[in-house]
């Protein structure tokens, strides 16, 4: 939403699993996740992906193994 003039140019996202580039507009392979959606290069990324999204978005900071505060 930068640029209304920049429709011309694709609107690349960026595979978290290989860190590829896809596009947006013929990407094949996606999946929601908190409210965001996430393209995919193939189903095997996309797969991946969904088996444990949090490790590929990153929020987590690497604490993700048991996030339970009383127990
Ligand atoms: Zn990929």
């Amino acid at each position: 939403m930068k640029n209304e003039q920049g429709r011309w140019k694709m609107n690349m996202a960026k595979d978290p699993v290989c860190g590829m580039n896809v596009d947006e507009m013929s990407a094949k392979y996606k999946s929601e996740h908190m409210g965001k959606t996430y393209y995919f290069c193939s189903q095997m990324c996309k797969t991946t992906f969904d088996k444990n999204p949090t490790e590929y978005v990153g929020g987590g900071g690497g604490h993700s193994e048991h996030s339970c505060c009383c127990c």
